[in-house]
Order: structure tokens, then sequence, then C-alpha cells
């Protein structure tokens, strides 16, 4: 096995090498300061609006949700992706990708903690589905290329609203996370990265311009997990985000005007 794949599946299996800084990320993973990294900044002046992109549809079977995980670094949701049971389709993608997980990426305290940055906002957090493209053999494989996989990717803005998204008693198995979609399917893509190290260069972005609303103290329970194991001193799981990357020659299209 070559370095690159040793390295991403050490990843995959949640064993990294100790580089907490995002900064540090290339010396481990030189793609880290590739071309195509994410997450970047999304600014109107330079989107082009794309007519031929044609509306996303996701179906999602409650019952393939497995697990909910806090792994150290984000609080996961697993699910059963043995076969085309839960799928995204349409949008920018070639084909249908099926769901493996979805994770969160907040801050320590709400005026920070998305991932992309829109128009110099950031908000409170970003709401990550992955998918991946089953005409690879698996997942191990299809990150390996650059249609590999698809990511949804929601934000999250505070608001005194106390519509429950997530609490203690959110149902897992049994979760169906089309629940979690704005009204607006309306949508920026562009090719990228993963967030993590190794940070390779597989992902099709499609990035909701509608963010869901939460409240408040829905964050501060994210913001309550813990990143040290147990028996170990708490340390709070907060700031989980990588600071936005340059864009070089890419090309951000919007499914909208
Ligand atoms: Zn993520």
């Amino acid at each position: 096995m070559d370095r690159a794949s040793t390295a991403s599946l050490a990843n995959h299996l949640g064993i990294s090498h100790n580089v907490s800084r995002p900064d540090q990320w290339h010396k481990y993973y030189p793609i880290a300061k590739g071309r195509h990294q994410s997450p970047i900044e999304i600014n109107n002046k330079e989107v082009h609006y794309d007519r031929s992109l044609l509306p996303w549809f996701a179906s999602y079977d409650p019952g393939a949700a497995k697990t909910i995980l806090n792994n150290g670094k984000t609080c996961r949701v697993v699910f059963d992706d043995s076969f085309d049971r839960s799928v995204l389709r349409g949008g920018p993608l070639p084909g249908v990708y099926r769901l493996r997980q979805l994770h969160f990426h907040w801050g320590s305290s709400d005026d920070h903690g998305s991932e992309h940055v829109v128009n110099g906002v950031r908000y409170a957090g970003e709401l990550h589905l992955l998918h991946w493209n089953p005409k690879y053999s698996n997942y191990l494989d299809a990150v390996r290329r650059a249609d590999g996989i698809a990511v949804l990717a929601i934000f999250l803005q505070v608001s005194r609203s106390m519509k429950c998204l997530f609490g203690k008693e959110a149902p897992f198995p049994n979760f169906d996370p089309s629940i979690l979609f704005p009204k607006s399917h309306d949508y920026w893509t562009y090719h990228g990265s993963f967030t993590t190290p190794p940070c390779e260069e597989c992902i099709t972005w499609i990035i909701l311009r509608d963010p869901i609303i939460v409240s408040s103290d829905q964050m501060a329970k994210l913001r309550s997990l813990s990143k040290n194991a147990e028996n170990e001193p708490n340390l709070p799981l907060v700031d989980n985000w990588r600071p936005t990357q340059p864009r070089y020659f890419r090309m951000v299209s919007a499914s909208f005007l």
C-alpha cells in the first residue's frame, strides 16, 4: 500500500497523526495544499449562474440510520450504505450517490463555526451529508476519484426560534435526515476536497443557499461534547472547522439567479 492510501485508510479508521492545527496538515498530507481544497469563501461577485444545473433530490430511508457517535472530532450519524438505500441524485451529479454519514462543524460561540463563508458571513455551524459514488467498488475507492464523493452542505443559523432539530432525544436509529433540509433547494456547487486530513480532492460540493434555524441552546449542546476519552480531563469539542482555502481557478456555479 502506498503512503497516500495508508494515510487515507488510517484517517477513515479514525486513526490520524496528532496534527491538530490545519496549517500543519500539509506536512503529513501534501494534498492539503492542493489546488482544489475546501472550504472556500463564496462571493456573489465571483459566482456564475448556470441555467443547465438541475434540481437535486434526496430519497433517504429512515431505517438506514445506524448509530450516532462523538468521534472526538465531530458528532456523526452513520447510515447503512451497503446498497442504494438512501441516495442523493440530480443537481451537478452524474448519477446516484449513497448516503454514508452526516456530521457537523461548529464554533466556540454562535458568531462563527461554519466552514464555507458566504459574502463574508460565517454561520454558527455547517451540516455535511456525505455520499459516495457506487460506480466505484467501495467508499475507500471512491475517495480516490475526482467524482467519488458528493457532500450536501447546510448552514446552521442561530435564532431565538425553538424549532427542535437536535437534542438529547433525537431518534437514532430511525432518522430521516431530509427533515433537516431548508424549504428552498437553491444551491452553489464547485469541486473541492474533504476539510479534514488527508483532504482528498474528490468532492462535488452542493451548498444550500438558505440556512436552517437552530437555537443557541442547540449549538450549546454541540459545544458540550468532549474530545477527550472517558477518564481523561475534559476538553470541550469546539471549533472543528477548517479555515477557507484559496479558490485558484475554480468556478463556483449557482443554480439560481
Ligand atoms: Zn465536514
